[in-house]
């Protein structure tokens, strides 16, 4: 890929990450504090030391600095898209400078295409990935999150869909977490 094109939809695909991560600033999966549950399970190192958030495209722009309390790495990750960035932290951030995937987290956006133009859309489901780590699947599916933080998900997946960059970036992660639930 070229220069010319990601240099001419980064304004727009940044101003839709900003607003999706706002709108996600402050709704929580549960009303409570889910991590005391768990020990805030989604935020600890595992083993290798080296897992991290895949950030959506363009949003490695929100952390071209060093932002402080919220030690941070970026690391390539091709696992969806060529060029991708993996955010790897110390456990703990400023909730302002969390990235998108740590908001929509144990939930994230399946895109459909319907309509007579195939238009996308966006809905919440649970991500298969949290099973291993959150108890909040199991506790009876998406009506036992908290509906504000649904509707955030499917509010800030809304503006998301309508950026090709970032439409493709969360189709191409779906077909591949579809597949590998299929092996
Ligand atoms: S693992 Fe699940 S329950 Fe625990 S903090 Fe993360 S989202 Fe909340
Ligand atoms: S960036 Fe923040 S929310 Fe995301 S895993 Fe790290 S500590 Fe948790």
């Amino acid at each position: 890929m070229g220069l010319l094109l990601p240099l001419l939809a980064r304004p727009a695909a940044l101003r839709a990450l900003d607003s999706a991560r706002k709108l996600l600033a402050t709704p929580t999966p549960l009303v409570s504090d889910c991590g005391k549950r768990c020990n805030h399970a989604c935020c600890q190192s595992d083993e290798t030391g080296e897992n991290g958030m895949l950030l959506f495209p363009f949003e490695e722009h929100f952390y071209r600095k060093p932002i402080p309390g919220f030690p941070f790495r970026l690391l390539p990750h091709d696992s969806v898209l060529k060029g991708g960035r993996r955010l790897v932290c110390e456990g703990h951030c400023p909730r302002e400078h969390r990235p998108l995937s740590c908001r929509l987290f144990p939930l994230r956006l399946r895109i459909t295409f319907d309509g007579p133009d195939d238009r996308p859309h966006a809905n919440a489901e649970i991500d298969p990935r949290s099973w291993a780590i959150c108890p909040l699947p199991e506790r009876g599916g998406l009506p036992a999150f908290a509906p504000s933080f649904v509707e955030a998900v499917e509010q800030a997946g809304a503006l998301l869909v309508h950026n090709l960059w970032l439409l493709e970036f969360l189709v191409v992660e779906q077909e591949k977490l579809d597949e590998s639930r299929r092996l």
